[in-house]
């Protein structure tokens, strides 16, 4: 199988990793891709974003299979000229991925599917948000109606900044507050059967201890010991199959990757968000447990054959991810700092503990640069959750990045406890 991936991220590092291991995949390519991805995958100088761009050079390599990471290209409708060619995609079209690219639209659906979620109301004018902000009390949950690359949502005590917030929106979902641990639940989907992941948790806040501000997540961890073994069925039952056949219903089928987002309430589980893709960072500790292919499952999404697919394979271990962030990350992120330290990993601690590239680039003489926010995304598996953070803190400690920033705390609190302590 030759197989194309849209994306450059640390996401699409796991994707590609996972398929280059896969015997079934002959040839793996990836536009624009990052400087860790080239070491598994041919890059191409294509604007994810053009459709007609993408299917072209889908086209031109004889893909067998698109895969379409990050969100934005999917609102735009990449997947959607890349079927029009007749090429297999795993992504939803740009209709099904309104499902991310509107709360609004997500509202609707889950309304009409009877998914549990937080109440809300969809406000346009100051006054229905006064009325919204009003009828919910504090803490208020505002969110920016359309995609802004996790920066849409404010939740805060504070009414002015809320209602300052809600008035900078064109068009803004004002919601109840959800309280309680939240969970990322991944499913592969073909528009009628649905085949649930293990779920993962990721840690949103820059620093230790839950504080700073929101990113695009710290790290990750997976399973999760804590949680109840009939969460995933329970998921299954009340939110993914019932979204799935609401869409199919409307004549938009979803296939690809819909990700629940949800909070573990006292009032039992609620959706908080969907997305329409494979979140990062969670992806890279999901992908590290699955034992089964990739390109079989995701081509199997894609040509509409889940129902035939045989069982998930996943390994009993753990995964953990830390990120490590650039200098000023996430306000005014400071690029064009060398990596050192990435052959050592490699060296020392691979295939145990691996570094997967965000944003990296490589400069004329070969040395690895940052080139973003996020910038690594170092990953380790082991028998427990305590042997994986172990290992991914250890590799992490071999790299240097001037000015970088990680959290110290992924996965603390839930090794400890599940070992005891
Ligand atoms: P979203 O983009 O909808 O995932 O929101 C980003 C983050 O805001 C979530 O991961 C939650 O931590 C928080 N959040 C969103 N909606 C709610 C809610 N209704 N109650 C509490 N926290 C929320």
């Amino acid at each position: 199988m030759k197989v194309l991936v849209i994306g450059g991220g640390a996401r699409e590092h796991a994707l590609c990793r996972s398929l280059s291991l896969d015997p079934d995949v002959t040839a793996l390519h990836c536009a624009p891709g990052n400087a860790g991805i080239a070491e598994v995958a041919e890059l191409h100088g294509v604007n994810a974003l053009d459709g007609q761009a993408v299917a072209e050079l889908a086209a031109g390599l004889e893909a067998d299979l698109v895969v379409v990471g990050p969100e934005a290209p999917l609102v735009a409708g990449v997947a959607d000229a890349v079927r029009d060619r007749g090429i297999p995609v795993f992504g939803p079209s740009a209709q099904a991925a309104q499902l991310e690219g509107s709360k609004a639209f997500a509202k609707d659906v889950m309304a009409a599917a009877a998914v549990p979620t937080a109440r809300s109301y969809v406000c346009t004018t100051p006054e229905e948000i006064d009325a919204a902000l009003d009828a919910f009390g504090a803490p208020y949950v505002v969110k920016d109606d359309g995609l802004a690359a996790g920066k849409g949502v404010v939740v805060t005590e504070d009414v002015e900044a809320a209602r300052a917030h809600a008035l900078a929106c064109d068009r803004v979902v004002i919601e109840e507050f959800l309280d309680g641990p939240e969970v990322s639940l991944f499913a592969v989907t073909d528009g009628e059967t649905v085949v649930p992941l293990q779920p993962a948790q990721d840690f949103k806040r820059a620093y230790d201890g839950d504080q700073g501000p929101n990113t695009g997540g710290m790290g990750a961890y997976s399973p999760l010991p804590w949680a109840d073994p009939k969460l995933v069925d329970e998921v299954m039952a009340t939110v993914l199959q019932p979204t799935v056949d609401e869409l199919r219903r409307r004549g938009t089928p979803f296939s690809g990757l819909l990700y629940a987002g949800l909070a573990i309430t006292s009032r039992g589980v609620r959706v908080i968000e969907f997305n329409a893709r494979f979140g990062d960072p969670e992806t890279q500790v999901v992908l590290a447990r699955l034992k089964t292919p990739l390109a079989g499952l995701l081509h199997a999404a894609a040509t509409g054959t889940l129902a035939t697919f045989p069982p998930l394979r996943w390994s009993d271990g753990a995964a953990v991810t830390v990120v490590i962030a650039s200098h000023n990350y996430p306000d005014t992120p400071r690029t064009g700092d060398p990596i050192d330290g990435l052959a050592d990993v490699v060296a020392e601690d691979a295939p145990k503990a691996y570094v997967l590239h965000a944003g990296t680039k490589r400069d004329d003489s070969g040395a690895v640069l940052s080139a973003g926010g996020r910038v690594l995304s170092v990953t380790a598996t082991g028998s427990d959750l305590t042997t994986a953070r172990q290992r991914a803190y250890r590799a992490v400690g071999r790299i240097s990045l001037d000015g970088s920033q990680h959290r110290t705390d992924i996965a603390a609190k839930v090794a400890d406890e599940a070992a005891g302590a």
